[in-house]
């Protein structure tokens, strides 16, 4: 073995969730925030010190800002690594209970920030030119928020609110047994086995007991839904607003227009992947996809999965990754080089993959499991992709650095492209070529597809929500019509109680969970295509639009770094078309075993 399996997080804070460090560190940050608090106040705008006082506020405030996110970080390992670790539960605690009191200081900035005339705001940011466009944001919010007090009162009840909805969801995911064979399942245990099985009855059983689990707690779910859901309108109504989109499309930095013309070009093109998904259904012998078999593994002749070692997978994909950009190559070495990763599979670890960044250390954390099949391949790449947005940004100020979801899946899709791209490269035989083209359409599908029935579904709920409490039944016709309408009726069968098992649904501190994936699915499709034409000049041209994510509108940032306009549809379409010669080749290659 080359490389370690683990990660290394004593070099954050050493002695896991026992570490003094840290408990030292969270001492300190209180202190901070309760120095930024006293300084927010004294701050006296439309004086001669204004300049001055600010500069020492957002100094102090990039501070604060680096130590939530590396003790974050750190406690967010700790607990994902081992779930059974108590102390990392209540570490988390420790760290969400100072996030009040640096809200409400946030809050009295944002509120002194709108108490500016446009004019003297004007003026005041000529000083602030490089982030400018974030204090902006700041004074937008401002001028939304409430007194002081009462932000201060939601934000806390918060806490055992919408925040606690959210945990609660987590608390009965945890109970959710799924028995099969002779074995009870966790959630997670089971999803893994039902979406990666190659044997038919196997997804087929597991699929029928997995609704079953969700739909018997039902009830509890829409509860939670509900309540979760109805904490986020009843604040968005405490402050005047109505529009259940206004958050998201702000929070993601786009407009409307932009979201219709990504959804619109969408939807126009659903045929192809109709069609791919029920010649994908053929080759297991169906006559229409069900549900269940959308993620099968296509295995066809002799054809057998190429399997990776962690070193192996780690040389593949530091020189891919160096064909497109040498820079990307060296912070994957560097990743792999330094332990950043918590690869091994053993019990007792969270599902699921996720990247995290140091400010401090300017260093990432990746978790994941790794267990040498191809897409945990292109799962590592694509954690490395996040790490590398990252990395370029570091020397940033820190509100500069804080990209929206939509464009956050940017680099690590273009890097997922690249890898996925070279495995295909590799193949040796159609039947290999014919699984990993299914691997790469399979993503298109979900993005096209399964997100979009997510966005009809929260769509229609939020507006039903508004009306009043939503009926579990009513949740479930919800999503199945939503599901229908997005796979544009190309399902044999659906999964009504989606809306349940999807953890997405519940996150409390992210509204609308969804669309963001398809939009940073197609804008980086849409920069893969660009670098695939310019070559090796295009490394500089990525790293400046990475740089800019964070301090323009998304429109901006694709007119400046691109020169396209998100309003038109013809950008989404050479995104789209991208799969589409996928599809292409796929349904070429397959003709002869469906005959
Ligand atoms: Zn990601």
């Amino acid at each position: 073995m080359k490389y370690a399996l683990n990660w290394d997080l004593d070099s954050i804070f050493a002695g896991g969730s026992n570490s003094p460090a840290l408990q030292a560190e969270l001492q300190h940050l209180q202190t901070q925030i309760h120095q930024y608090h006293q300084a927010v106040v004294a701050f006296t705008p439309n004086t001669n010190t204004e300049e001055a006082d600010l500069k020492a506020l957002l100094a102090l405030a990039e501070e604060i800002e680096k130590n939530i996110a590396e003790c974050g970080a750190f406690i967010e390992a700790l607990n994902s690594a081992d779930i059974h670790d108590q102390k990392a539960k209540l570490l988390t605690g420790q760290l969400y209970s100072q996030m009040p009191a640096w809200q409400l200081a946030q809050t009295g900035l944002k509120k002194k920030f709108a108490s500016y005339t446009a004019t003297a705001w004007h003026a005041l940011m000529q000083d602030f030119a490089p982030v400018a466009f974030r204090l902006s944001e700041m004074r937008r919010d401002g001028q939304e928020l409430l007194d002081e007090n009462a932000e201060n009162i939601i934000n806390t009840l918060n806490l055992d609110g919408q925040s606690a909805w959210s945990q609660h969801y987590d608390t009965i995911v945890a109970g959710i047994q799924i028995p099969f064979q002779d074995q009870q399942l966790s959630a997670g245990q089971a999803f893994n086995m039902m979406m990666a099985s190659p044997d038919a009855k196997v997804r087929q059983e597991l699929f029928a007991k997995w609704e079953q689990a969700w739909s018997a707690q039902a009830a509890v779910f829409a509860d939670t839904l509900n309540h979760l859901d109805g904490f986020r309108l009843n604040n968005y109504r405490l402050h005047g607003v109505d529009d259940f989109m206004k958050e998201p499309l702000e929070y993601n930095r786009i407009d409307q227009e932009t979201l219709t013309a990504m959804w619109d070009t969408v939807a126009r093109n659903k045929q192809p992947l109709v069609d791919f998904l029920t010649r994908k259904a053929q080759l297991f012998g169906k006559e229409k996809m069900e549900w269940q078999d959308q993620d099968a593994p296509v295995l066809l002749g002799n054809f057998k999965e190429r399997r990776y070692t962690f070193d192996e997978a780690a040389d593949f994909i530091v020189a891919n990754f160096n064909k497109f950009s040498p820079k990307m190559a060296t912070l994957a070495q560097r990743a792999f080089d330094n332990a950043w990763i918590e690869a091994e599979d053993r019990p007792g670890k969270r599902p699921g993959g996720y990247c995290t960044s140091l400010p401090k250390l300017q260093e990432s954390r990746i978790f994941m499991t790794y267990g040498e099949s191809v897409n945990e391949v292109a799962t590592l790449a694509h954690e490395l992709g996040h790490a590398f947005h990252s990395d370029v940004m570091w020397d940033l100020p820190s509100l500069n650095q804080d990209y929206a979801m939509n464009v956050a899946e940017t680099a690590s899709t273009f890097a997922e492209l690249i890898v996925a791209d070279a495995t295909l490269r590799e193949a040796q035989t159609d039947e290999e070529r014919i699984n990993l083209l299914d691997v790469k359409i399979q993503n298109a599908v979900a993005m096209f597809m399964n997100i979009h029935a997510r966005f009809i579904f929260e769509q229609n709920f939020y507006a039903a929500r508004q009306k009043g409490l939503v009926a579990a039944d009513d949740i479930t016709r919800m999503m199945v019509a939503a599901q229908q309408e997005a796979y544009a009726n190309g399902l044999a069968t659906y999964h009504p109680h989606f809306w349940a098992a999807k953890l997405h649904f519940f996150i409390d501190d992210v509204p609308f969970y969804n669309f963001p994936y398809t939009f940073g699915y197609l804008f980086s499709l849409g920069i893969y295509a660009r670098a695939q034409q310019h070559g090796p000049g295009f490394e500089d041209q990525y790293i400046a639009l990475l740089r800019d994510t964070a301090s323009m509108t998304t429109e901006d940032l694709a007119q400046k770094h691109l020169g396209v306009d998100l309003h038109q549809a013809d950008f989404w379409q050479a995104g789209i078309d991208m799969v589409l010669h996928d599809i292409q080749t796929f349904m070429q290659l397959t003709e002869k075993y469906v005959q």
